[in-house]
């Protein structure tokens, strides 16, 4: 039946997709950390950035239906769901960041803060990390590194080396600083005008690399020293993943924009950006911007719903106090298999980088593979990333328990036994 979906799936949507997994699941439900496929088995989920409160959480199932029966409109008409949701929304951010602006997607969300960027600096060079990934639009996909050498990056982009404390070896902080100074520098003698950089606030689209705490405010003052914005996209670490409401509240550093996403609507599609109200004036005065759907009142009802369960379970602290003990239990699996070289992370965002010798580091990038379709077949969901791919992403449900997290680390410590 599965097979009869995949070759389904291809005829109609084409080849351009690419599915998880050589063995497809079909999931039909969710609650909580776990998922069911179509044939009642149970999925443990620690591959979500997502549904971060749990799947089909029941508050904002319900905020989704009570607005989605009353109204839904274009959003040029007034509505107040999306103050409501825009005041509690700025409540979680530094009073700088005093206006919010709503997309569908976090792709959206950065393709505007840039657009907005262009406008105030009248700058076009921007600086990312080289294993970034910030999006699907065409300008954005020139931006992106990750997604390999198929995609060229644009002449006004340079990619600087993400902070990688297991291979990068000390001195990171500083050299992360100085090689997006002279990443602008060099824009410059090129003749290209400085305008952002653009980095997540934690580096886990290929692979999982936590920056020291504190780290982003050198590299903040290194752009703003060029006369470029500082742009934190918060689509992976915002909403409480790190085990703070925000990423770059790890580093002390207020950003000029932040745009966020995947976790906003637990699955709904919910994004935006905050921002400086300053850095408005321009483009605000000279573009008639407009998103139909961006900020429309389910989406708002949806992402004021998120802001109410994050709080009121305490799902930030969760995520750092079970992250922790996550942490930990790899730390003991590592002591007796020497697979795993490395683990780290913050809060519920989670690396473990799979090595085939402890001193080269070499990547164990055909074990990693086993180990992951090896965990599928066990019922634990995961991805592996990173350049080798050859780092496990862990990335549950912030609602995940102790008890959840001790069966993963059960049925890895089992994996890796057998593998
Ligand atoms: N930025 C980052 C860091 C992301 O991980 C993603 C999505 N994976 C995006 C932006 C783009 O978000 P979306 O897929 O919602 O357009």
């Amino acid at each position: 039946q599965e097979r009869a979906m995949v070759e389904r799936r291809q005829r109609l949507l084409g080849p351009a997709y690419r599915l998880f997994y050589e063995h497809p699941v079909h999931l039909v439900r969710g609650e909580g950390a776990w998922l069911f496929d179509a044939e009642g088995n149970r999925y443990l989920d620690c591959y979500n950035n997502v549904a971060s409160l749990g799947h089909a959480h029941p508050h904002v199932v319900e905020a989704i239906a009570r607005q989605a029966g009353r109204i839904n409109t274009h959003t040029r008409y007034l509505h107040e769901t999306v103050l409501d949701y825009a005041e509690a929304l700025l409540a979680t951010f530094p009073a700088s960041l005093g206006h919010v602006m709503f997309t569908c997607t976090g792709s959206e969300a950065n393709d505007l803060a840039l657009r907005i960027a262009r406008a105030h600096t009248g700058g076009e060079g921007i600086v990312v990390t080289s294993l970034a990934y910030h999006g699907v639009t065409a300008s954005l996909a020139e931006l992106s590194p990750s997604l390999g050498e198929g995609v060229p990056l644009g002449r006004h982009v340079t990619a600087v080396a993400p902070p990688d404390a297991y291979r990068g070896g000390p001195g990171m902080p500083a050299r992360f600083a100085a090689d997006i100074a002279a990443a602008f520098a060099d824009l410059r003698r090129h003749g290209i005008r400085p305008c952002a950089l653009l980095v997540d606030t934690m580096f886990t689209s290929d692979g999982v690399f936590p920056d020291p705490a504190g780290f982003l405010a050198q590299a903040a003052e290194a752009a703003r020293s060029a006369g470029a914005l500082f742009i934190a996209d918060e689509v992976q670490p915002g909403f409480g993943r790190t085990g703070t409401m925000w990423g770059f509240q790890r580093h002390g550093v207020e950003p000029d924009i932040v745009t966020m996403g995947k976790p906003m609507g637990n699955g709904h599609p919910v994004a935006g950006l905050a921002i400086r109200p300053e850095l408005l004036e321009r483009f605000g005065g000279s573009v008639r911007y407009f998103n139909t759907f961006g900020g429309n009142p389910v989406s708002a009802a949806a992402g004021l719903a998120v802001l109410q369960v994050l709080r009121d379970e305490r799902l930030p602290e969760n995520a750092a106090a079970v992250g922790a003990h996550l942490l930990a239990g790899l730390a003991a699996l590592a002591e007796r298999h020497p697979i795993i070289g490395d683990v780290r992370g913050a809060g519920l965002s989670i690396g473990a980088e799979m090595v085939t010798d402890r001193a080269t580091r070499e990547p164990a990038t055909a074990e990693t593979a086993r180990i992951v379709n090896a965990l599928r077949e066990r019922r634990v969901l995961i991805s592996a990333s990173g350049p080798g791919a050859n780092i496990l992403k862990i990335r549950p449900p912030l609602c995940l328990s102790r008890e959840q997290a001790d069966l993963f680390i059960g049925t890895l410590d089992e994996v890796l036994r057998v593998a």
